[in-house]
């Protein structure tokens, strides 16, 4: 066993970039570190789609060490504080409520306070609230159309939870002028050919522009075309549209209607018949995409659907067509090879798995990394580890299509078919028939999204709980009801402390 000197990254992506950078900074490149190349093609080029993110991004970015307003401005970003989700429950014009939030703040608890969930479900909130926004004041400051942070809160940190929304694009050229000042060198080529070696390892690929590489790790980041771990390696794809129908997206960018507009700080997803649309407002323009099942329906329809949902920003614009493969390899480290990206798997874009699954693999990559050269090991962690990610991230976004209580399309009740629910999920919501979800229900290190994610959708879908506790298990209605109470009255001093979000976004802008 030879000690890891030579990283190579195939792939100049998010995933490459990323991973590339985050490696170097880690794991150091400079005398007894590790050499790390990437190399991109040209010709290729990059997904660029993925302007959604998750609140692990800034611990990312801060490890990196990218300053926060540097992001801001190079990547055109602004705040996310959350998902709205329009019309999941019920179509338009049904009645009842036609959203709910999925804030990234946690419900408020105070050191020895009450867990607020079970009183919320024994109607300690009051009527109709939703637990979004009993639970946190986040919902209230994003819909009054304020900022989760002040203008001299210290980067990456907040009074509130958030994420970004930025341009893929931008994001990529960013983290590649970062990952090179860390030491990573960077090739300008396209790979042709992967040679195996003996044992089956990757021993070299072979580049049109610049001869042969080699190296002692290899990390294939060639997104949907998975040139290592699927075509050379052949590390099977598990296919999962049985369960996640959406197969396609169409995207499109528009400007916005006047240069002040407003900036929501939380994607809008709005349900239509056979899947959704995303709308993401970043600094000058909005990045919208409709997210579809082939099986329900066609592309001239999904355009058409697109352009409604846009009004005439649309006209004269055409929309990117992107046949998605949804699913993942259940093994992503093979031999020397590890995949990281969309070359290891791809969930729709619901909960902005994408990236937060890159950070996943490349913490995995970097923390358990085999300085002695004994890759067998860490790969069995990694692949346990990743495989258990993604099921439980596939059980997190079905929670949102199966608890639907539309049936204006076969879309829709196909989705909340059980026989298309993993087994899984469908114990998990046996058990919260009838008692709180709780945090013992997840293992922490292998969930992306925390309990309260999954109980901010779980009701927001309008799930029904009929706690079946005994009352005597639950004394502590009185301070759970106080609790209710101090947060509704929080949400709106918060106004008045909290800039608007263009206001931050624009504050950021002016430092350059
Ligand atoms: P890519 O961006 O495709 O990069 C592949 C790289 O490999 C390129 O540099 C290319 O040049 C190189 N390459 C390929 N073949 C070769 C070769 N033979 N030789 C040399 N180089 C090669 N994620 C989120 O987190 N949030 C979202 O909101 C989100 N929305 C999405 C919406 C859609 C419609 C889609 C499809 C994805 C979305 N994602 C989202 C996922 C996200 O886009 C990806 O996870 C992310 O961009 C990483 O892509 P990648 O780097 O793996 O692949």
């Amino acid at each position: 066993m030879a000690a890891i000197r030579t990283i190579l990254v195939v792939g100049g992506g998010t995933a490459g970039w990323l991973a590339a950078g985050f490696l170097a900074k880690t794991l150091g490149t400079q005398g007894g570190g590790v050499a790390i190349t990437l190399v991109e093609s040209k010709e290729i080029g990059i997904i660029g789609v993925g302007e959604g993110t998750f609140p692990s991004i800034r611990g990312t970015l801060s490890v990196l060490g990218i300053d926060e307003g540097r992001f801001i401005r190079e990547c055109n970003a602004t705040f996310k504080q959350g998902v709205r989700f329009n019309h999941w429950v019920r179509p338009p014009g049904a009645r009842g409520a036609d959203h709910y939030f999925h804030p990234f703040s946690q419900p408020s608890q105070r050191p020895g306070g009450p867990e607020l969930l079970p009183y919320w479900l024994l109607g300690a909130a009051g009527d109709g609230v939703p637990f979004a926004a009993a639970a946190t004041m986040q919902k209230h400051v994003a819909d009054m159309g304020h900022a989760p942070k002040r203008t001299g809160d210290a980067d990456f940190h907040g009074p509130l939870n958030y994420a970004y929304h930025f341009d893929a694009t931008a994001f990529a050229r960013l983290l590649a002028s970062h990952a090179q000042t860390l030491g990573v060198r960077r090739i300008e080529a396209t790979v042709d050919q992967v040679k195996l070696g003996a044992g089956g390892a990757i021993a070299s690929v072979v580049t049109r522009e610049a001869g042969e590489l080699t190296a002692d790790l290899f990390i294939d980041c060639t997104g949907f075309a998975a040139r290592l771990i699927g075509g050379a390696l052949g590390s099977p794809f598990r296919n999962i549209n049985d369960t996640l129908f959406v197969d396609r997206a169409l995207a499109m960018q528009v400007p916005y209607d006047r240069p002040d507009a407003p900036i929501p700080s939380y994607t809008i997803s709005t349900a239509h018949e056979a899947g959704w649309t995303w709308d993401i407002g970043l600094h000058e323009r909005r990045g919208i995409g409709y997210v579809y099942s082939s099986r329900h329906t066609n592309d001239d329809r999904a355009d058409q659907l697109l352009r409604q949902y846009i009004g005439p920003a649309s006209d004269g614009r055409e929309p990117r067509l992107l046949k998605l493969n949804v699913g993942y390899r259940e093994t992503q480290w093979v031999k020397n090879c590890v995949a990281i990206g969309l070359s290891g798997g791809f969930l729709e874009p619901l909960e902005s798995s994408g990236i937060g699954l890159i950070e996943a693999a490349t913490y995995l990559v970097s923390y358990l990394f085999p300085h002695d050269g004994n890759l067998a090991p860490a790969a069995k962690l990694f692949n346990a580890q990743m495989k258990a990610r993604y099921e439980r991230i596939v059980d997190f976004v079905k929670l949102h299509y199966c608890l639907t209580q539309r049936t204006d399309s076969s879309f829709w009740t196909d989705n909340a078919d059980p026989s298309s629910i993993p087994e899984s999920l469908r114990e998990q919501l046996a058990m919260w028939r009838t008692r709180a979800p709780h945090r013992l229900d997840f293992v922490t290190d292998i969930e992306m999204y925390p309990p309260s994610s999954w109980q901010y959708v779980l009701y927001g879908m309008e799930f029904p709980t009929r706690m079946l506790a005994h009352p005597s298990t639950l004394p502590d209605a009185t301070a759970a009801r106080r609790e209710f109470q101090t947060i509704a009255q929080l949400s709106h001093h918060a106004l008045a402390d909290l800039p608007t979000h263009r206001a931050l976004v624009e504050h950021y802008r002016r430092q350059g």
